[in-house]
C-alpha cells in the first residue's frame, strides 16, 4: 500500500534465535517488498543469567550484518539504506554513530507512557528508572534526575579498553550486559566491524 501510494517507510527488522543465519534471504525479501530504508535490531533477553531461548546467539548479530553487508555492498550502495550500516560509516567518518549502542554515552530518548510516566530509556522501562511523570516533572528535571544518572552510568567499557574496536563500538547496550559484565554482542560487533571496515572506510573516503 506504502509503495503504490509513494509513501517511503522504515522496516524494523529484529535479528534472533531464528533468523540470525538467514542474513540474505532476510534482506533480499526486505528489498523485494519495495522497502529501502531497514533498521537491524537485535533481540538479547537474559532471565537468572542465562539468555532465553530467542535471543540471538552471541556471534549471530555479527554473522547476519556481515552476510547483509555483503549483499547490499554488491549493488545496493545509494539505493538501499541499511542504518546499521549508515551508523557504522557515520562513526568512521567522523565519530558519531546513530545508533545509540555505539555512542560514547547513553543519552536522553526518553520514553513517556500513555499514563505519563516518564523513563530514561525504552530499554529501561523499569521502576527504578521511572523518571516522573510528564505531568508533573519537566524534561530538565527528568535529565539531571539521580535516577537518570543511575541509569547512564549503567553504561561501561571495563572490558573494552584494550579492544581494536573501541573507537566505532564502545562497549554496546548496557542492557545487552551478561552476568560476567561483558557484552552479550561484543564477538558479533566484532566480527562485523572486522569484516567491514575496510569497505565502510573506503566508502566514506571515496563515495560520499
Ligand atoms: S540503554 Fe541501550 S538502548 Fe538505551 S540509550 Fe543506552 S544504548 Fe541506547
Ligand atoms: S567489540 Fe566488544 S570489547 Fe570491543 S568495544 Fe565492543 S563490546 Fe567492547
Amino acid at each position: 500500500m506504502f509503495n503504490e501510494a509513494g509513501v517511503e517507510y522504515n522496516v524494523l527488522c529484529t535479528v534472533n534465535s531464528a533468523n540470525w543465519n538467514k542474513g540474505k534471504q532476510v534482506y533480499n525479501n526486505i528489498k523485494q517488498m519495495g522497502a529501502r530504508f531497514i533498521q537491524f535490531i537485535p533481540v538479547v533477553a537474559y532471565h537468572k543469567g542465562k539468555p532465553l531461548g530467542f535471543t540471538v546467539p552471541e556471534k549471530g548479530f555479527g554473522t547476519f550484518l556481515t552476510d547483509v553487508f555483503k549483499e547490499w555492498v554488491e549493488g545496493d550502495i545509494g539505493f538501499m539504506f541499511v542504518m546499521n550500516f549508515e551508523s557504522a560509516m557515520s562513526s568512521h567518518a567522523n565519530g558519531y554513530p546513530l545508533i545509540c549502542f555505539h555512542n560514547k554515552e547513553c543519552g536522553s530518548p526518553f520514553v513517556i507512557e500513555s499514563n505519563g510516566a516518564v523513563y530514561s530509556c525504552d530499554h529501561y522501562v523499569e521502576d527504578k528508572y521511572q523518571l516522573g511523570n510528564i505531568a508533573q516533572t519537566t524534561f530538565s528535571e527528568a535529565a539531571t534526575s539521580q535516577k537518570h544518572q543511575s541509569f547512564l552510568s549503567l553504561r561501561s567499557t571495563k572490558y573494552c579498553q584494550k579492544c581494536e574496536f573501541l573507537s566505532v563500538c564502545n562497549g554496546g547496550c548496557p542492557k545487552h550486559t551478561k552476568p560476567d559484565g561483558s557484552n552479550h554482542l561484543c564477538q558479533s560487533y566484532k566480527t562485523f566491524f572486522k569484516n567491514t571496515q575496510n569497505t565502510m572506510k573506503y566508502i566514506v573516503n571515496n563515495l560520499l
